[in-house]
């Protein structure tokens, strides 16, 4: 993140909204900028992907089944829009501790790391934020923390790409934690850690555009939006972030009703050729 602070305070920051003698190593400076680049990014992020989700790939029929809200959209973006600044303070506050040097990214790929190592590193990412997010996403289905905390992202029983982020600021910052605290428990290079982080913006959209396309051989493993989509209606299978494995070791494994000809799109078809007749 200090690579984009860098970036930001040398070309706006400085230049056009700090006076001079708030310093650039003030953390108070710095906590101020990261809470606004963090706030914006996570605007930008969501509606363009989300935007160019909906209108390319996501399965707009979807919006006509029953279970689908009156004017859903509008509240999965009213809803994000209200969340965004409350999950992005917190976040900033984890990207000051590494803008300070407390965290192990380095920048650079020769030296003691080198390319197998970023390989490695972004297997390790998937796989260590992949299990984290399933026993958290686990958690806050448990009875105590699901109404107060949870319930608010299962509103959308049959999700858009808008949903992506429609959840309460709690629930995103704790399905968030595990890829904070990756880089202060393993070397991870900046620029990967970046990558890594546009792309599971990318893919918490993917899972929410009803678009199942997931080549047949990887369809038991690939935790897609067909399986993501039976856990917005079905709630208690497929908690998965990326891969399916810990919904088999945990037992909550449930093949994807759309991969049997019985998902929301199915039940749409149905319905149109039923007030077509
Ligand atoms: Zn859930
Ligand atoms: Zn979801």
């Amino acid at each position: 993140m200090d690579l984009v602070l860098d970036a930001c305070d040398r070309f706006v920051l400085t230049p056009y909204l700090y006076p001079a003698s708030f310093e650039p190593t003030d953390w108070r400076r710095q906590l101020l900028s990261l809470v606004l680049i963090t706030t914006i990014t996570a605007y930008v992020t969501y509606f363009l992907y989300g935007t160019l989700n909906y209108f390319f790939i996501f399965d707009q029929s979807l919006m006509q089944h029953p279970k689908f809200l009156k004017n859903q959209v509008r509240l999965e973006i009213q809803y994000t829009c209200w969340s965004i600044p409350f999950v992005a303070t917190p976040t900033a506050a984890v990207f000051l501790l590494e803008v300070r040097g407390y965290s192990k990214l380095y920048y650079g790929v020769g030296g003691a790391y080198g390319w197998l190592f970023i390989l490695f590193s972004t297997f390790t990412f998937v796989m260590f934020t992949d299990c984290l997010i399933y026993w958290i996403h686990r958690g806050l289905h448990s009875k105590l923390v699901y109404k107060h905390v949870h319930k608010q992202h299962h509103k959308w029983i049959v999700p858009t790409p808008f949903a992506s982020y429609s959840l309460h600021p709690i629930d995103t910052f704790l399905q968030g934690v595990p890829y904070h605290i990756y880089p202060f428990l393993f070397p991870l290079n900046k620029l990967l850690y970046l990558t890594l982080f546009l792309f599971v913006n990318l893919w918490a959209v993917s899972i929410h555009d009803g678009n199942y396309c997931v080549p047949d051989l990887l369809k038991a493993y690939i935790n897609g939006s067909a399986h993501h989509t039976d856990h917005h209606l079905y709630y208690n299978f497929n908690y998965g972030q990326f891969f399916t494995l810990w919904d088999h070791i945990g037992g909550s494994f449930k093949s994807p009703s759309a991969f049997e000809g019985e998902g929301p799109g199915d039940a749409v078809k149905r319905l149109l050729a039923v007030k077509d007749n």
